[in-house]
């Protein structure tokens, strides 16, 4: 999985406000390992856009549409404030001035996607040095041994005392060996 970084998409966001001519061009783009299904989400007064890590590691050509989306959300309100309809005119004629289809709903697969109640540890293993990690959910970030942020692969297992050993036990050869 190479996804940008919170960092690059920052940057891009950035480019896109000044390509819209909007004044105000801070913003903060971050992953969000908890969001499900829904692909992105805007926060526009905070001027905060969240992208869903999981279901773009599955279309990651569709990672700039999706930050283009919701920025695009952030200059709607800035340009022309709170009381314009979401997808209406102002945000279509953003999306379609930096040559984006100004589509509403994505269409990469769901499968699987959706938070399940059950609780799970999950195992992050660094590809690139092998520090391995658990936690009771993905954590994205810098690798606390190399810094690398994409290097990451996950395993999960369900949070009992067998599930947690389970992790515990598994040799890099065997986490590289359930991706293939
Ligand atoms: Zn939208
Ligand atoms: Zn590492």
């Amino acid at each position: 999985m190479t996804l940008p970084t919170a960092d690059e998409l920052q940057r891009r966001a950035s480019d896109l406000l000044a390509t819209w001519r909007v004044l105000d061009t801070s913003i903060v783009v971050a992953w969000n390992g908890r969001l499900s299904t829904t692909a992105g989400r805007a926060f526009v007064r905070k001027g905060r856009v969240e992208l869903n890590p999981r279901l773009l590691a599955r279309a990651p050509e569709q990672v700039l549409t999706v930050l283009t989306h919701e920025t695009a959300h952030v200059a709607t309100f800035r340009l022309f404030g709170a009381n314009v309809p979401a997808h209406g005119r102002h945000w279509r004629a953003l999306m379609r001035h930096v040559g984006h289809e100004p589509a509403v709903t994505h269409r990469i697969p769901v499968r699987g996607l959706r938070r399940s109640r059950r609780s799970f540890h999950y195992l992050r293993f660094c590809e690139a040095c092998g520090d391995r990690v658990i936690h009771t959910a993905r954590r994205f970030g810098r690798c606390h041994g190399c810094s690398a942020r994409d290097s990451f692969l996950f395993l999960r297992a369900p949070a009992t005392a067998q599930g947690l050993a389970a992790l515990q036990r598994l040799t890099p050869a065997e986490v590289r060996a359930a991706f293939g």
